[in-house]
């Protein structure tokens, strides 16, 4: 059994996430969602909200091509939790030479630590190439339509968040409080 790991934020999910993740159910036969804890990062969505958006969008679309997708945090090395998770390859997106010089670097450090995982790396459908969270987070903060960018769940979670106008209605959820 081929088992993946897609790691990443995930704050939100978006459509280019979505395309991803179709296209790497015809690679394996498990996919791993690697949730990423990131308190660093101060996430807009607190883990909760990340995982149960993650699993909405990505469950049915498993089960619609005899996947087994899950939904798994994690606040360690990706490496460490590739190998925690038994998968031989970890998948990635690429959108830009901006995430090539990253994801370069990446891939050489992580092989360093353990050669046996292979990193794959695809590409999302053209529409959907540019879409990245934090400009989505930005142009719904600012009360700009992001239903082209993101699944219908999270246009209504964004507009809890923000309201019509653009203004919070209440504080941003962030981990640890
Ligand atoms: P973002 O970089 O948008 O904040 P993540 O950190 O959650 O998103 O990214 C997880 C993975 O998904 C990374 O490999 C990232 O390059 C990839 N990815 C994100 N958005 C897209 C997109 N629109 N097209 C292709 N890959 C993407």
């Amino acid at each position: 059994m081929r088992i993946g790991l897609y790691p990443g934020t995930f704050d939100p999910i978006t459509m280019g996430h979505v395309d991803i993740i179709r296209r790497a159910c015809s690679l394996v036969d498990r996919l791993v969602i690697g949730v990423a804890i990131n308190r660093d990062k101060g996430p807009l969505f607190d883990l909760e909200t990340r995982v149960a958006m993650v699993e909405a969008e990505c469950v049915p679309i498993g089960r619609a091509c005899g996947v087994e997708i899950v939904a798994h945090p994690f606040d360690n090395l990706l490496i460490q939790c590739a190998a925690d998770v038994d998968a031989s390859v970890i998948i990635r997106g690429l959108r830009a030479v901006s995430d090539f010089e990253y994801e370069f670097q990446m891939v050489g450090m992580n092989r360093a630590m353990n050669d046996d995982i292979e990193t794959v790396f695809l590409m999302a459908d053209t529409q959907y190439q540019a879409i990245a969270s934090r400009l989505v987070k930005e142009i719904a903060r600012l009360g700009g339509d992001v239903s082209g960018f993101v699944p219908p769940r999270v246009v209504e979670a964004l507009a809890r968040l923000y309201g019509t106008a653009g203004r919070p209605r209440r504080a941003a959820v962030v981990e640890g409080g």
